[in-house]
């Protein structure tokens, strides 16, 4: 699981070189997006779960459409083409149509995020070789109807119904070219401007495809982001916190939970005002997220409070880590004001999933823990740890 308050890890970034950067800026993309548009390898498991299901929905009525209407257009081919002939792409469309039936099957039954990816590979070679099949029964290309030569840039089409990444995408545009390049191979008569016409339009149509699908995953990003993720810590907010927890209870992964209190802040609010107390929040929560392993959870509970969720954790290695983190946090100065600086102490609850518990029992158990370390002074952390 990535961290979930970023896409990306900026910092391992080659679109952070100097020579980039001035112009992604200058062509108006934040380099980390480019990073994300491209592939999903640093999009947070959350995220990747949302992006899929919108995926699977729309490849779910994409097979169920195609897998009915694919055998319906053999009325045509039996009244356009020799009976034989008709026949043979008779047998490539019911082929065609079955696979259609069983991958919408296996799209209704599955959920994991990989498997739906590979379904969306198939989804789009599989029609790719019934056009290469169906082409085999003609002739030359003078023979071939509009229909079934519009085939490719049809499937090129429908890539862009999904907000697929650029580097999936491209994938799927190589398998859509492969049958179409075999079948201009096959058909060439040494009429380079009809090779270049259909090369052309193919590549027009992969480009506004491309297009369309990088504006899809560029406003489900968007939206994930402005649901997802606290404005002013750019934490992940709570609801992520609870999906993300549901994740590890669901594939019976052990966690320890960190809940985060910062002391006497309303005094900061008060003394040196809201924008210096936002001011020390950012950092505070700038200083956990550094803390902490890219595959652990940080996310701002609520006001003053956050909350780390530590996979594969016992309770001992996060206590170990609450002092650390609350050290830092002490020896930290943050500038509120021109002439000074402050340090904040938090009181902190740590303890650890047991397995079938609901979560709002961990959170309730931490909590109290938290308050714990605050009646008896602040500043210190208290674990359940036996
Ligand atoms: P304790 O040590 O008992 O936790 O005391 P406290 O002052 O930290 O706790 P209290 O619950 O009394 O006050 C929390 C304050 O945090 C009150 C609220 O105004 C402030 N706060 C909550 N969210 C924000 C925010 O986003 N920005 C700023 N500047 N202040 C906030
Ligand atoms: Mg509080
Ligand atoms: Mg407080």
């Amino acid at each position: 699981m990535q961290r979930e308050r970023s896409f990306v890890n900026s910092s391992t970034s080659c679109f952070n070189r100097r020579h980039l950067k001035p112009f992604l800026n200058f062509i108006g993309l934040n380099p980390n997006t480019l990073i994300d548009l491209f592939s999903s390898n640093h999009h947070s498991s959350d995220f990747t779960q949302k992006r899929s299901m919108y995926i699977r929905k729309r490849l779910w009525v994409m097979c169920c459409f195609f897998a009915f209407s694919v055998p319906l257009f053999s009325i045509y081919d039996f009244y356009a083409f020799e009976y034989e002939q008709a026949t043979s792409i008779l047998i490539c469309r019911l082929v065609l149509s079955a696979s259609l039936f069983i991958m919408a099957y296996l799209i209704k039954k599955c959920c994991s995020a990989l498997l739906i990816k590979k379904l969306v590979a198939l989804s789009f070679f599989l029609p790719s070789l019934f056009y290469l099949a169906s082409m085999m029964t003609f002739d030359s290309l003078n023979e071939v109807p509009f229909i079934f030569s519009m085939l490719p840039y049809l499937v090129l089409a429908m890539v862009g119904l999904f907000p697929l990444t650029i580097r999936g995408s491209l994938i799927l545009m190589a398998f859509i070219f492969f049958p179409f390049a075999i079948v201009q191979g096959l058909f060439y008569k040494g009429d380079v401007w009809s090779l270049f016409n259909s090369t052309w339009l193919f590549i027009l149509f992969a480009g506004i495809s491309l297009w369309l699908q990088i504006a899809q995953l560029t406003m489900l990003m968007h939206l994930y982001r402005e649901s997802t993720v606290d404005p002013l810590t750019k934490l992940i907010n709570r609801r992520v916190l609870l999906r993300s927890i549901e994740h590890l209870k669901s594939e019976s992964i052990k966690f320890s939970v960190i809940m985060f209190d910062l002391d006497r802040f309303k005094r900061i609010n008060d003394t040196f005002g809201h924008i210096a107390g936002d001011k020390v929040l950012k950092e505070a929560a700038s200083v956990l997220s550094k803390s902490v392993r890219s595959t652990d959870i940080v996310s701002r509970y609520g006001g003053e409070e956050f909350l780390i969720i530590l996979p594969h954790k016992s309770n001992a290695q996060a206590l170990n880590l609450a002092h650390e983190i609350a050290t830092r946090l002490r020896e930290t100065p943050i500038a509120v004001s021109e002439a000074q600086s402050l340090c904040v102490t938090s009181s902190i609850g740590v303890t650890e999933y047991r397995y079938g518990e609901t979560t709002e029992n961990i959170f309730k158990r931490v909590d109290e823990l938290l308050y714990d370390a605050k009646e008896q002074g602040r500043d210190r952390v208290i674990s359940d740890a036996a």
